[in-house]
């Protein structure tokens, strides 16, 4: 039976299929520093599924026969796998450039045993997209734990000391996701707030603000389930649907991949097991890049999180 996502879709006679892929999405692990309330990785500092060097190697030998011009590193904190710089040094030393993304929760950087972190981040380019859902202590410590915020806060301006949203090559973007069960205001009118505030209270400078709409699962969805607000938010996301953005969607042109080398068409099909399948499970080098364009992607309900309203991406909103 087609799931009520599919059903749409094929009702306004949309069609969402793959392009060429242009950026590989690594979930490098479910290790993380913080419990977040709305993470959908159910990430935490007890989670034991990390990626090893040899699934680093596989990954750098298949990217390095592809085109593929962006590396986007998430987890979990990517930065606490143990080869977690020496998966950067590959990727940088591969013939034909490649851009690296680091998503990074900001407190890492001033944890007990990470320090030189930012400055190898730095020096190696690597792009930092950074979740920061507000620009004020009480709705961040809220969300991500006490002292988030003020952590986040200190971590930002040494980004700031090293070049970061100041030199064109050290990019840096931060995060916004609503704090309950509704969708994100306008992205651009919430960049100019936070540009305003954490410029006058902190002195802190930055490229782009994303806002991101919550998915309903993982942890979020336990959250809304809990509070007795999960279908009530499905009922929203279902109704804010927005045709317009599946031209945009990130699972046209990212390939995601799991901690072992596993594919899915994006990070949240990972988070519920929507492996790539053809009769046996397929990793990534068991891919041709050049094979993918117009092939069938895995959807389910919790697509009309990125669907609802202006569309959400790891790169924002879409319109
Ligand atoms: S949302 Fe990010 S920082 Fe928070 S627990 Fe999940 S992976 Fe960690
Ligand atoms: S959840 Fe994944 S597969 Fe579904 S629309 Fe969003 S990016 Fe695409």
């Amino acid at each position: 039976m087609m799931n009520r996502f599919a059903q749409t879709v094929t009702e306004r006679h949309l069609s969402l299929r793959r392009s060429r892929p242009e950026i590989l999405q690594i979930n490098v692990g479910k290790l993380c520093n913080l419990v977040c309330v709305h993470c959908h990785v159910n990430a935490g500092p007890k989670r034991k599924e990390i990626m090893t060097r040899e699934t680093i190697d596989r990954i750098i030998d298949w990217l390095a026969k592809t085109d593929i011009r962006t590396v986007d590193l998430t987890g979990g904190a990517p930065e606490m796998i143990p080869d977690f710089r020496y998966f950067i040094e590959r990727v940088k030393e591969l013939r034909s450039p490649r851009h690296v993304i680091d998503r990074c929760n900001l407190t890492i950087l001033l944890e007990h045993g990470y320090k030189g972190l930012a400055r190898f981040l730095a020096k190696r380019k690597v792009e930092i997209i950074a979740s920061m859902p507000c620009y004020s202590a009480e709705n961040v410590n809220a969300q991500r734990g006490d002292g988030v915020f003020e952590g986040s806060i200190v971590a930002l301006q040494l980004l700031n000391s090293l070049g970061y949203g100041i030199d064109a090559d050290l990019p840096l973007q931060l995060i916004y996701n609503p704090v309950g069960a509704f969708l994100p205001p306008s992205q651009g009118e919430l960049e100019a707030v936070y540009k305003r505030e954490l410029q006058k209270h902190f002195g802190i400078v930055f490229n782009r603000l994303y806002t991101l709409t919550n998915l309903p699962i993982g942890r979020f969805a336990a959250y809304l389930r809990h509070n007795d607000r999960l279908d009530e938010y499905m009922q929203l996301l279902i109704e804010a649907f927005n045709p317009a953005t599946i031209e945009g969607l990130m699972c046209r042109n990212t390939i995601s991949v799991g901690w072992r080398g596993e594919v899915y068409d994006c990070d949240f099909n990972q988070q519920l097991g929507m492996q790539w399948n053809n009769g046996q499970p397929i990793f990534l080098w068991d891919v041709n890049p050049d094979s993918l364009e117009n092939r069938e992607i895995m959807t389910g309900d919790h697509c009309f999180g990125c669907t609802a309203g202006a569309g959400s991406t790891c790169g924002g909103a879409i319109m």
